[in-house]
């Protein structure tokens, strides 16, 4: 395993991208292109690497790595490397007649040298969608990737350096002293993925160089049931994402809200697509991952021990890393499952007295990530639009909503501020600056802007 960045040679990393970034390494769009090239091409040619790690870390099945984290990343950055000219293009603006001789203009300027803090869960995905952007905007990047999905981040510190330009791009590795190390230094903007606590020292260390961010955090994303929606295909879809990574996902079902007449027929369809997905039991499974450490379990069935909930299936628990897929019911509103976030394979049910009340237990707590609402009823639809908050809304269906390229992804109030994908990135990344370019004709309209103002510039 490679060993972490050594503290004294943090801020000559530091250093050494701002005199590179200050030089105008990075500015010219296609020598941006080609780094997204190399980007793409470094997941092309390691994808098995790449997946390996990925079982090392988290037991992640392949088929999962390959979609959801690989082929993910080589084909955004095959996106940014097609649509930079248009991403990047400065915007004549529209003005007054007498104003556009001025030539107005807003120019994508590229914010400096950025600082990328990534978590363990999707280590690929959440270190370099943030990197596409970052190249894509012309800045120079660090990323720190975590120290708990260790293989992850040794294979993307030994490969950057054979497929990006080291002058612009580095990893740093390392835990708590390392990236204290780097939030200690200043910063064009730092874009950090994770858990809300973390997030309040990352913007306590930003504020001190009034440093942009982006915060990509957490909390519990809670999915409304509607009973005239078909239940038994509620419950599948259900199942099914919060079994995605062992449910070690941001955007993860964290609870179910559901009329208490409906909680049985919803359980019921529950145990159906509990046997079909994982007929050897999800502990044996190899379609599903592990949780990632000892910690993580020891927290999980703390939770678990602690719950008044009564649990339906599962429960069960094997080694330090295995938990099965388990679902709880009747589990009241201050339930340990309704702390925080659960990021695990528990499934509580909440039950309510109706669907108004549903609506009114999540919007008691504070944004989430997502919110899910399973109805074909137009009206319930609006009023979720119109009466919560939430970084993103889905009808019908879970976290398929990662998929889309053009689709804004972020949260709101606890959940996060900032958004990333495809151009919402590559926007993090720059600002815009404004410009107009006056020439010396127009000197014969300036008249009057200059003293003395006596009678004669008001006569003109
Ligand atoms: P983590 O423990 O890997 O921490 C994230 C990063 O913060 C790591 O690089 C780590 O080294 C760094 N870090 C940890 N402690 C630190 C400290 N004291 N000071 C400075 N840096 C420190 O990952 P995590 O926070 O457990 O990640 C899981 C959380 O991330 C969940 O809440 C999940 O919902 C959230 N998440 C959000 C998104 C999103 O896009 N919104 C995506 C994935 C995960």
């Amino acid at each position: 395993m490679m060993p972490n960045t050594p503290l004294s040679e943090i801020s000559v990393i530091r250093d050494a991208l701002r005199t590179s970034f200050r030089k105008g390494l990075a500015r010219p769009i296609e020598w941006r292109r080609h780094q997204l090239f190399q980007l793409a091409r470094m997941m092309q040619e390691n994808a098995e690497a790449f997946a390996e790690a990925l079982t090392e870390d988290l037991g992640k099945p392949k088929l999962e790595s390959y979609s959801f984290e690989i082929g993910a990343i080589l084909e955004r950055s095959l996106i940014g490397a097609q649509r930079l000219d248009d991403w990047a293009k400065p915007i004549p603006v529209d003005s007054p007649d007498w104003q556009k001789p001025l030539k107005p203009t807003v120019y994508k300027a590229a914010k400096g040298t950025v600082l990328i803090i990534a978590p363990w869960n999707y280590p690929l995905v959440l270190g370099l969608q943030p990197l596409i952007g970052a190249i894509a905007a012309g800045c120079c990047a660090v990323l720190k990737p975590s120290e708990i999905s260790p293989h992850s981040s040794a294979l993307l510190a030994e490969l950057f350096p054979k497929y990006l330009n080291p002058d612009a791009y580095r990893v740093v590795l390392g835990a708590i002293p390392e990236t204290t190390k780097l939030l200690e230094l200043q910063w064009d903007h730092i874009f950090y993925t994770g858990n809300a606590r973390i997030a309040r020292l990352i913007s306590v260390a930003a504020a001190e160089h009034l440093t942009p961010l982006t915060l990509e955090l957490g909390g519990k994303s809670p999915v409304i049931v509607d009973p005239s929606f078909n239940i038994n295909l509620a419950a599948k879809r259900i199942l099914w994402a919060k079994s995605q990574n062992c449910g070690q996902l941001c955007v993860a079902p964290d609870y179910v809200v559901i009329p208490r007449t409906s909680q049985e027929a919803f359980i019921s369809a529950l145990k159906e697509w509990y046997t079909e997905f994982f007929p050897e039991g999800s502990m044996e499974s190899s379609s599903i991952s592990r949780i990632v450490s000892p910690a993580h379990h020891e927290r999980l069935m703390d939770l678990l021990n602690r719950s008044k909930g009564e649990v339906v299936f599962g429960g069960h628990t094997e080694g330090s890393t295995k938990i099965e897929v388990t679902v709880l019911k009747d589990v009241p509103a201050d339930d340990s499952f309704m702390e925080g976030e659960i990021f695990g394979l528990f499934l509580p049910i909440v039950p309510v007295d109706n669907i108004e009340d549903a609506i009114e237990f999540v919007r008691n707590r504070e944004h989430p990530l997502v919110i899910y609402v399973f109805t074909e009823d137009p009206k319930l639809k609006q009023q979720m639009l119109d009466e919560t908050m939430s970084g993103g809304i889905v009808f019908n269906d879970l976290v398929q909503q990662l998929g889309f390229n053009e689709l804004p992804f972020g949260g709101v109030g606890q959940s996060g501020y900032g958004r990333q994908i495809s151009k919402y990135t590559f926007d993090s990344f720059s600002y815009e600056r404004a410009s107009i370019d006056v020439s010396s004709e127009m000197e014969q309209f300036n008249a009057v802007r200059y003293p003395p103002f006596n009678d004669e510039k008001f006569a003109l």
